[in-house]
């Protein structure tokens, strides 16, 4: 069931951000953002966007395709080239930056709507996500006066020093599931370090990114600085990442399309940053406190609808409490409410399209065709919106397509192990390596076995925690570069070494 109608907000009374969010989506196509101008499609094309939750369309949203690309990377090298950005003060970027983080803070509760209505999750989620977007765009403010380079040792007769520079035109790339944050996990640091940028939000629920694009023009960045290009991945995505005359890539998203955009960047050797999939293990140890850990362990599988890169997807319980965590994730699993995201007591909103529930939900027949034990779920919600209820298999092999393959909804495969050396070689038996938890009293076990595992973030007796300060990204085919911290220099910068003979 598709409609073109503007879609209402869901019953009872609504907020003012409420109404402004509604408001925003009535004012007209959404077009792209272009050398500081919104403008059509070159083709004309239109495409729209859903609302999860009621499957009626929010929006038409203008098509990017590779002419628009062309136009978006023009306008970004003249704005990278231009003193009016290359030439700015280290301070007046701090402030821009500051500005926009205010701005997001103050228009939070109207972002959080509109991210709720085009993806889908809890809005108390995503009105936390918002805050966080402010934080990280803060946590960004501070860097452009600290951009350290090195003056190296050297004899007497030369001196030598090495600068810190931006890549140039960054394209960016992201996928639907944290929309919001996401944008903001690149946006700030290309700017802060210096690049102009060209993002290209997922095909499924861009709205966000450009209404955070909206209130970052009026802070007064420079024209082209930002271009937003919302369009589908084989014609706007596959430009983005052939074009000749874009510097570096930063893509977040499966994979499998991951590797086609490292495949298409070779044309000019651009730099590639690759935020992939995930199948995290989250290991608990008989020692450990049972009622925090199992509480996380269907906090994380349920966040989201499951639809996060480093949710703990496969649950490694000691044997001997294999039965028990067994039927205590179902019974807490159970309790959590499946419906509106607009509901304050909600806890799992729709996934993001009809056909990833019925991939989500083909992976419930892989799993009981292979003999695993479903043991809650394993079911579409209602016949409106793609809900899935939250779903638990225990007796689960390592082996099995559920615990190898990434799912991306409220699906948990719980594993047994027999001690910490099985834990880690079964939490390890994956391609992916994104993130991992480790749940122990032992605070030597606890450390051991967080060394040990493979994946780019380990949580002890925690899951899902993040800051700004922490870096973010994969081991193995989880990809590579960081975003966040201190790391995501290396991301969005190069090194120039000079040398002068004295
Ligand atoms: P996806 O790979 O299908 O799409 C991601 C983005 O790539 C979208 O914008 C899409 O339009 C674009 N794209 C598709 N084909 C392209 C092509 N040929 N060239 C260039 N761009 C192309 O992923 P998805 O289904 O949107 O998102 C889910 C995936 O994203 C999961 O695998 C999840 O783990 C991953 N993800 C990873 C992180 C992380 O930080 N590691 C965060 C969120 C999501």
């Amino acid at each position: 069931m598709t409609s073109t109608a503007i879609a209402e907000a869901p019953a009872p009374a609504l907020t003012p951000e409420h109404r402004k969010a509604l408001d925003w989506l009535k004012s007209g196509p959404k077009r792209l953002l272009i050398g500081g101008k919104w403008v059509d499609a070159q083709s004309g094309k239109t495409f729209a966007t859903v609302n999860p939750s009621t499957e009626e369309t929010l929006a038409m949203v203008a098509e990017a395709d590779s002419a628009d690309i062309d136009a978006a990377v023009v306008a970004a090298r003249r704005a990278f080239e231009s003193s009016t950005w290359s030439g700015i003060s280290p301070h007046e970027r701090t402030r821009l930056l500051l500005r926009i983080a205010d701005a997001v803070e103050r228009n939070a509760k109207e972002l959080a709507v509109l991210e709720t209505l085009d993806m889908g999750a809890p809005y108390a989620t995503n009105l936390g996500r918002a805050m966080q977007v402010a934080e990280i765009f803060r946590y960004y403010a501070g860097w452009p006066t600290k951009l350290f380079g090195t003056t190296n040792p050297m004899d007497a007769s030369r001196f030598q020093y090495m600068l810190r520079e931006p890549m140039g035109v960054c394209a960016l790339i992201n996928a639907w599931n944290v929309p919001l944050v996401m944008a903001a996990n690149k946006i700030a640091p290309a700017l802060a370090f210096g690049n102009t940028a060209i993002l290209k939000p997922a095909e499924q629920a861009p709205l966000t990114t450009l209404r955070l694009a909206e209130l970052i023009e009026e802070v007064g960045i420079p024209p082209g600085v930002l271009n937003i290009v919302p369009g589908f991945g084989a014609t706007a995505g596959a430009a983005m990442s052939a074009h000749m005359d874009i510097d570096k890539i930063a893509f977040t998203g499966s994979t499998a399309v991951g590797r086609m955009v490292l495949q298409a960047s070779t044309g000019n050797l651009k730099k590639v940053s690759l935020e992939l999939g995930g199948k995290s293990p989250n290991i608990i140890f008989p020692d450990a406190d049972l009622d925090r850990a199992l509480a996380s362990a269907v906090d994380t599988f349920c966040k989201n609808s499951g639809q996060i890169c480093s949710a703990g997807t496969r649950l490694f319980v000691h044997e001997s409490l294999h039965d028990e965590a067994t039927e205590r994730v179902a019974q807490i699993a159970a309790t959590y409410k499946v419906g509106s995201p607009f509901d304050a007591d909600t806890k799992l909103g729709p996934l993001i399209s009809q056909r990833q529930m019925e991939r989500v939900l083909s992976y419930v027949d892989a799993g009981q065709s292979e003999g695993a034990r479903l043991s809650l779920g394993g079911q579409r919600h209602g016949d409106v919106g793609y809900f899935v209820k939250p779903t638990v298999f225990s007796s689960v092999s390592n082996t099995m397509t559920i615990a190898r393959e990434e799912i991306f909804g409220p699906v948990l495969s719980i594993i047994p192990f027999k001690d910490e050396d099985d834990a880690v070689f079964k939490g390890n038996d994956t391609e992916y390596g994104l993130a991992a938890a480790v749940w122990t009293r032992d605070a030597s076990r606890a450390h051991r076995v967080a060394r040990a595992l493979k994946a780019g973030r380990v949580w002890i007796n925690t899951y899902a925690e993040g800051d700004p300060v922490m870096s973010f990204g994969g081991y193995k085919q989880s990809g590579y570069g960081r975003e966040l911290g201190a790391e995501s220099i290396e991301a969005y910068t190069q090194t120039k070494s000079v040398l002068m003979r004295l």
